[in-house]
């Protein structure tokens, strides 16, 4: 047997498995001096974890093979002589959540079911997260808490309505994590699987290892706090978990939907825990936003939607960023399924049932008494025959809302415009699609306008 083929068994026999099948297998040996081995790495990083993981055992293998110390040099290869990566270690034993409840998996089948339980959404990264001035803040924060974990924000508590985002920002936070260091010990779960982990320790009878396996996180996240909502025993838990991470100056970050001061029945102790970190809330996406996400959402589908159909549904559906994506998806589906184009009506019938009932209800007149009160023009300004030139946006804006509101045909909307023609019709829409595409002002006011229509 070689030497190194003797290190490598008694590597074997030391080492913890998962840190021997990450590093060992690959790992070379050579000889530079008498008693001097160099291990190559292939990169820095991979260098600085064999140096941190494997300098003591490969030492004192030596030592038990030649019966003196050796002289170890960790290097970076030179790249002429490439040497193989060793596999990523998964992610699975440093990504701990309960084996009671798993929460619904977004993977394929195939998967080993633990493997389901405890894996994070690769598509839930910052690369994906579009940002805007509804979340910018807590955006920022989560980055930096990932680049120095316990030292800057701890807690750091993310809170906004259903579908902003929370549940991508923290698992952001995880892979960034994971990435600068595969090997941090992360906890990401969510409060439900908390509580029921925990009821289930207490029921078998396994509080202590409960208690030893959280706490010996480096990292915890917990989405949805507000789970905590009356289970005295379960924030009494929660708290101490939370202490004696908190004391080691171990990661915590939190998410719920709503600030913690509003969450009733939460204990004072926790509410002053959560309270000494830094809270961040993300808002409903901005008009822009809407667009950028939506965008990204249909090319990651494979499609590229006309400006009228982002617009459209940008406008329509405003308070959650799911609701966005799905939308995408049942137009992107309708189009397909149907070999229609993707045009503003396919659009229109695709979310017919999302789109709130009182949208179809919405007249030729209340769109014109909304767009010339919010001008501060009269609405036979849009009735009259002879058009000023001073009006003419506002009763371009006016023509595209109807359009987009009411489900008459054009030559119905431009009977409602002193009966002008079809063919104007038209490129009045065009033209403030055209303006919503570059102009801030005419898409703030159609936002607004559009918002209003729908209330
Ligand atoms: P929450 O946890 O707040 O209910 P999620 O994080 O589950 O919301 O987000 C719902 C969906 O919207 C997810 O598919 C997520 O990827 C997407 N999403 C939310 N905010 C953004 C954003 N700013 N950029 C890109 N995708 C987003
Ligand atoms: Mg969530």
């Amino acid at each position: 047997m070689s030497v190194p083929e003797k290190i490598r068994v008694l590597l074997e026999e030391r080492l913890d498995r998962r840190v021997y099948d990450t590093w060992c297998p690959t790992l070379e040996l050579n000889e530079a001096g008498k008693n001097i081995w160099h291990i190559p790495a292939p990169n820095p990083f991979y260098r600085d974890w064999l140096e941190r993981e494997l300098r003591r055992p490969l030492e004192e293998a030596f030592q038990q093979v030649f019966g003196v110390a050796p002289t170890l040099v960790f290097k970076v290869a030179d790249s002429s002589t490439p040497i193989p990566l060793p596999d990523p270690p998964t992610p699975s034993p440093v990504i701990e959540s309960p084996k009671t409840a798993p929460p619904p998996s977004p993977f394929p089948a195939t998967l080993r079911e633990e493997e389901q339980q405890t894996a994070l959404n690769p598509k839930y990264t910052f690369d994906s997260y579009v940002v805007g001035p509804s979340n910018r803040f807590a955006h920022a924060a989560t980055l930096a808490v990932s680049e120095n974990l316990g030292n800057l924000y701890n807690p750091l508590f993310i809170h906004g309505g259903v579908g902003l985002g929370k549940t991508h920002l923290l698992q952001a936070l995880c892979h960034a994590v994971l990435e600068r260091n595969p090997y941090t010990r992360i906890f990401y779960l969510s409060c439900e699987n908390f509580v029921n982990d925990y009821i289930a320790a207490i029921r078998g009878g396994g509080l202590d290892s409960f208690r030893r396996r959280y706490r010996n996180a480096d990292l915890l996240v917990v989405d949805d706090v507000h789970f905590l909502v009356g289970k005295e025993a379960s924030q009494e838990e929660f708290f101490h978990t939370f202490n004696s991470l908190h004391i080691s100056q171990k990661q915590i970050v939190l998410s719920s939907d709503q600030p913690s001061t509003d969450i009733p029945t939460l204990k004072d102790h926790l509410l002053s825990r959560f309270a000494s970190g830094l809270e961040a809330r993300i808002d409903a996406p901005t008009f822009e936003t809407r667009l950028s996400i939506l965008g990204d959402c249909a090319q990651r589908q494979g499609r590229e939607l006309p400006g009228e159909i982002l617009t459209y549904i940008a406008s329509t559906i405003q308070n959650n960023v799911r609701e966005l994506e799905a939308a995408v998806t049942r137009v992107v589906g309708l189009s397909a399924l149907s070999r229609r184009p993707l045009t503003l009506e396919l659009a229109q019938e695709a979310l017919r049932d999302s789109v709130s009932p009182r949208v179809s209800t919405v007249t030729l007149g209340r769109v014109q008494e909304t767009v010339a009160r919010y001008y501060g023009l009269k609405v036979s300004d849009f009735r009259t025959r002879t058009w000023r030139k001073s009006t003419s946006l506002p009763r371009q804006i006016c023509i595209y809302l109807c359009r987009k509101f009411t489900s008459h045909s054009l030559a119905e909307i431009g009977e409602a415009f002193a009966g002008k023609d079809h063919s104007t019709m038209i490129y009045s829409v065009k033209n403030v699609e055209k303006l919503l595409e570059k102009d801030i002002i005419v898409r703030t006011d159609v936002e607004r306008l559009s918002r209003e229509l729908q209330s």
